[in-house]
């Protein structure tokens, strides 16, 4: 009889064969320690790893699962879309419904085209704006992650900081030649060289990071005076924070989006759009190409379909308040704990730092993601089966499936945690040399040359 795999014999064969066990890096647990638990299956608030365990899940994909997992709305379509075929190369009323409910959402987008990542998302947002201005630079912010594409991965919190990297080897500095990184929330002095400034209207991969009062408004006033455009990358916050993402919710207008994650349902979907005039530049009607054989998938324009019909006006109400309840009991319960933490949330987002000050940049997040204390945290909870991510620049994805109950035992479970953690780290414990935070990186706010 052949064992049963465990998280440790698979992590021990994904290793042989997958780099670091892992297909993207944010899933390793090289920061956390330990070993990865490999999932059997997920349904709602909890996943399933191979050994029978189960955990509350505050991972829920990276954001991409806001109604939980396994939603039956969402089975049941990708099961009907499935047995239709699953790729054909011609276009589908999939993806002409999809598109005009993404439009029908979001105030100022008026043509989108769909992806199959919000890397794809990005870089093709990013290649739009060169070819309608006719620039070249990209404004970016230290902290922001847009994708792994070359020209924007400078800088890129998530993953990327997780890992210890300031940017990628592997990216040609001709690639960066035309990235400028400046710091988030604060307006940077723009030129008639900028093609597109590029954000994270909130900032979700260094932690949660909302906007400065007047950020947002300064960027757009920035951006206009110099004729440059500007692009939000909503692929977190888009269809999240509310049902017109971040823009609506927020009051300001950009030029171009990117849209990935919560749009796909779970499946591989993106998509990048914004001005009717902007757009028309793409082929086939204009000179900028983009392309993609399995672009506006079937699969993944039904299960989009059926996860934007569940998020109304109640459901966007209910997941606000939710996530309000986590973050204020978070806050409390660790703070009581003795240890020190902000626990930053604009609507269902909700980031968590252990940190003395608010955090408003990536300097700032460094500071507090380097002190060693959410690893701690992190294991505890886990030990406790709740699952939080595996790197402290992730933000906290409470779901529709996550009900009262599972918010107050996670309430329960996090005092308990925060209270090893403290006294492992206390006056006499052996932790206390980590209390001292690491000084912020001095390179990640330097333009490129
Ligand atoms: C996750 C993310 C991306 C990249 O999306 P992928 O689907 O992982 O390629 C881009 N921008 C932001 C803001 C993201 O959070």
């Amino acid at each position: 009889m052949i064992d049963p795999p465990t998280n440790a014999s698979l992590f021990e064969r994904a290793q042989r064969r997958i780099p670091g066990g892992v297909n993207s890096p944010v899933r390793a647990f090289r920061s956390v320690g330990g070993t990865p638990y490999f999932v059997a299956r997920a349904e709602g608030a909890h996943v399933w790893d191979v050994e029978g365990r189960r955990y509350l899940d505050y991972v829920q994909s990276y954001g991409a699962s806001i109604l939980g997992h396994a939603h039956p709305r969402v089975v049941e379509a990708v099961r009907a879309a499935a047995v239709d075929g699953t790729t054909y190369g011609a276009p589908t009323e999939g993806e002409v419904l999809l598109a005009e409910e993404l439009c029908a959402r979001v105030a100022g987008l008026e043509m989108v085209r769909l992806v199959s990542s919000g890397t794809e998302a990005a870089m093709s947002a990013l290649r739009v704006a060169r070819g309608a201005t006719g620039r070249a630079k990209v404004v970016k912010f230290a902290g922001c992650y847009h994708g792994h594409s070359d020209a924007l991965l400078a800088a890129g919190g998530s993953g990327v900081a997780d890992q210890g990297l300031v940017d990628s080897a592997g990216v040609t500095p001709a690639a960066v030649a035309d990235t400028v990184v400046a710091p988030y929330n604060r307006v940077p002095d723009l030129d008639d060289e900028v093609a597109v400034v590029m954000v994270e209207p909130v900032a979700a991969n260094m932690g949660l990071v909302p906007p400065a009062p007047g950020f947002l408004e300064g960027l757009r006033a920035a951006c206009d005076r110099v004729g440059a455009l500007l692009c939000f990358d909503e692929v977190i916050t888009g269809f999240r924070l509310g049902r017109g993402g971040a823009s609506a919710r927020l009051g300001v207008q950009p030029d171009l989006w990117c849209f990935g994650k919560v749009i796909g349902g779970g499946l591989p979907l993106g998509a990048f759009g914004g001005r009717r005039d902007v757009m028309e530049q793409l082929a086939p009607l204009g000179p900028v190409y983009q392309a993609g054989t399995l672009s506006g998938n079937p699969l993944a324009t039904a299960a989009g379909l059926a996860v934007l019909a569940e998020l109304d006006a109640a459901a966007y109400t209910m997941l606000d308040g939710r996530a309000g309840e986590l973050a204020t009991m978070l806050g409390d319960v660790i703070a009581d704990a003795g240890l020190p933490v902000q626990v930053p949330r604009l609507g269902p987002l909700v980031g968590v730092f252990f940190a003395h000050a608010p955090v408003n940049d990536y300097d700032d997040a460094q500071v507090a993601a380097g002190n060693g204390i959410y690893r701690r945290f992190f294991r505890a909870m886990l030990d406790r089966g709740v699952a939080l991510a595996p790197g402290p620049y992730e933000a906290v994805f409470p779901s529709l499936a996550h009900g009262r109950n599972d918010l107050e035992r996670t309430a329960d479970l996090a005092a308990a945690a925060a209270a090893e953690v403290a006294g492992a780290m206390g006056p006499e414990g052996e932790g206390q040399a980590t209390w001292q935070p690491l000084q912020p990186s001095t390179v990640a706010s330097r333009p490129l040359a």
